[in-house]
């Protein structure tokens, strides 16, 4: 994009329109904005000056796709929403020009086509907050399932298997009736009183947890 001296002239909140004839139909006024149109890695810049109708068309189809493949690729994904906002930027220059005026019979500026909103590709919009609905989903499902996991040990019975000299072993759930070095009392976050001794439950995906047993039982 060039600045033409016209354009600097923001005095009073009026954008002068570019004295640059339309890049694509010919017609006057124009704004000089470019329009981006972002396919996952690979961006196509359509050059301004655009006339008002030349640029709602090209910044409806140009945007239309930039929502619906935009996404594809993780730098694409938190890039597109830059593309589009650029494209809503440019488009509200190009919006309040006045009608195009030919400099000569039989051309015509390009058909604006329909609303983005009536396109099926406004969709794509959503995308964002559907993944991290998802994302939120995933989560909540699996910390339900560990708290579960964690809360079904207590009351149940361990025996150790330590080897001679070593200071961590192994510790195995097993039945209450049989012979048993202790019963898991409660859970903690940290560590446990220091006559309790304690242990920590591969099973946790995220944290590790400890569990307090109780040897008395
Ligand atoms: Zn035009």
């Amino acid at each position: 994009m060039s600045f033409h001296g016209a354009d600097l002239v923001t005095e009073g909140r009026v954008r002068q329109p570019s004295n640059a004839p339309c890049t694509h139909c010919g017609a006057k006024p124009t704004a000089d904005v470019d329009f981006l149109d972002k396919r996952g890695g690979l961006t196509t810049t359509f050059e301004g000056p655009f006339c008002r109708d030349c640029g709602l068309a090209v910044f409806r189809s140009a945007t239309a796709s930039t929502l619906s493949r935009g996404w594809w690729g993780l730098t694409s994904f938190f890039a597109t929403p830059f593309v589009a906002g650029a494209n809503i930027l440019s488009r509200r220059r190009v919006a309040r020009l006045s009608s195009p005026q030919m400099p000569t019979e039989g051309r015509t500026s390009m058909p604006v086509g329909r609303s983005l909103w009536l396109r099926w590709e406004i969709i794509g919009a959503l995308l964002p907050i559907v993944v991290a609905a998802a994302v939120v989903g995933v989560i909540r499902v699996n910390s339900d399932r560990e708290r579960q996991q964690v809360a079904s040990y207590i009351g149940k019975c361990v025996q150790f298997s330590i080897p001679a000299g070593a200071l961590v072993g192994k510790a195995t759930i097993v039945d209450c009736t049989g012979p048993h070095d202790g019963r898991i009392a409660s859970v903690f976050a940290g560590s446990c009183p220091p006559a309790d001794p304690s242990i920590i439950v591969p099973e946790a995906r995220t944290t590790e947890i400890t569990y307090c047993v109780d040897p008395g039982e």
